[in-house]
């Protein structure tokens, strides 16, 4: 059935998460810009060279009115180091602790600390809903999906890859790292200590990791037609539907070793099904990460996954399309992890490879776009390249073929296909560089 390119509808999920991540870095930059150029400079002791860090404080009611921070070693509450750094918040804050550290070309790092928090009281400043914390990141990376506000320890974790053009014609370069009390979106109250603090640096090979997650029904509640609360619910209507979506998946790997001439290759793939449904879809027609957080969370857990590709059953008029299949693809930072997140979302037909290998090379793309260069080749780009006509985004048949060949090994004529680093990803093990910030030397 060659009739899936032509009846695909792809929805510009994968635009929309690039440019929410845009506008959360603008609004830090503002935030930022504000608290250094104002009247009043942070305050706390911010260059206490004992502290090994720099902290820095930013408010939400006015520039004149920096709200009381506290950072300071604590030798009480602290996991397995000597010591732990805390934040304090005494009052609605976004704080943080910077350290700059010298990053290699090409490299993968995983930063990681033993966090606690106690008084979590938030406070959003753009919208009715928000979630912060502590919160580890480095560079710009602003993404906010690794907080935490539990009263426990637990580790939490963000691995991040300085961008290669950065880098110009050096091989090193400074990069910043922070430990951070609440956000420029939401800040808050409480107090949070971080323990622990570990670098490490990833070892990489052109080995990726699938899982494909197949959900067999959902039960959702979207906002629909001027109805906010509109349930929407459906499953796998047949078997047959699942085994020839399933029967699709399991030809994705070779294909995309095959379409990339081995540059990309695929260490170990899961097929998994799922019959407990989809509860939440919190995205514009489609799926969050966050909403399938708990099954998500489980198995990262369990392995460096650097593809997921979420399959279920939503058709009806609130996801407005009447095709057979659907799909949408982006690279997303989840929880410190750097992932493709692709959907399918199967209605009549599922059994069409090319379109999961489309929606896993929209993830690629989006990590070059990430983390090795800006201005690469759209994957919606065949008409640009002569695969397709002028308009369209979409190659067909033998086309399609050849067009992502030309993407992915990179011989487009205007040297604008996928760089070769896109396809480097953790491995899984971590040689550490730095053991224990947070331990006396
Ligand atoms: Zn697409």
């Amino acid at each position: 059935m060659n009739t899936a390119s032509s009846k695909r509808k792809e929805f510009i999920v994968s635009l929309s998460l690039v440019l929410i991540f845009l506008i959360i870095i603008c609004a830090s930059i503002l935030i930022k810009n504000k608290g250094t150029n104002g009247p009043n400079e942070p305050n706390g002791p911010t260059d206490d060279p004992e502290l090994g860090w720099q902290g820095e404080i930013y408010g939400s009611e006015s520039m004149t009115d920096i709200p009381e921070v506290v950072f300071a070693k604590d030798y009480e509450t602290k996991y397995s180091s000597d010591y732990s750094l805390k934040i304090e918040n005494t009052d609605y804050a976004y704080a943080y602790l910077s350290k700059t550290m010298i990053v290699e070309k090409g490299a993968t790092y995983k930063m990681s600390a033993m966090v606690k928090y106690q008084g979590y009281d938030p406070k959003p400043l753009y919208g009715p809903d928000g979630n912060t914390g502590a919160d580890l990141y480095a560079i710009a990376q602003y993404n906010y999906t690794n907080t935490y506000s539990g009263s426990e320890w637990k580790k939490i974790e963000y691995t991040f890859m300085p961008k290669l053009e950065m880098f110009g014609d050096a091989e090193t370069m400074e990069i910043t790292l922070y430990l951070s009390n609440g956000n420029s979106e939401v800040n808050c109250r409480g107090t949070a200590w971080f323990s622990d603090i570990q670098i490490e640096k990833a070892e990489l090979a052109n080995r990726w990791n699938i899982l494909f997650l197949n959900f067999t029904s959902i039960d959702v509640t979207v906002d629909y037609n001027g109805n906010p609360n509109y349930r929407h619910t459906n499953y796998v209507k047949n078997i047959e539907l699942l085994e020839e979506s399933v029967a699709a998946q399991k030809e994705v790997p070779a294909l995309l070793e095959e379409l990339s001439g081995g540059l990309m290759t695929v260490n170990t793939y899961d097929i998994v099904v799922i019959d407990d449904p989809i509860t939440r879809m919190t995205g514009f027609r489609g799926l969050e990460p966050i909403d399938i957080e708990e099954v998500l969370d489980r198995y990262l857990a369990q392995d460096e996954y650097h593809q997921i590709v979420v399959i279920y059953p939503a058709d009806g008029p609130a996801f407005g399309h009447n095709y057979e299949a659907t799909g949408t693809g982006a690279y997303v930072s989840y929880k410190g992890h750097n992932i493709g997140f692709a959907q399918v979302n199967i209605i009549g037909f599922s059994g069409n490879r090319m379109l999961y290998v489309h929606e896993i090379l929209h993830g690629v793309e989006g990590r070059a776009g990430a983390s090795i260069k800006s201005h690469t080749a759209s994957l919606h780009d065949p008409g640009v390249y002569g695969y397709a006509p002028e308009n369209s985004e979409y190659a067909v048949g033998q086309n399609e073929y050849d067009w992502y060949q030309g993407f992915l090994r990179n011989t487009l004529p205007d040297g604008r296909g996928m760089p070769p680093e896109v396809y480097m990803v953790p491995t899984g093990v971590y040689q550490v560089i730095s053991d224990d910030m947070t331990r006396t030397p």
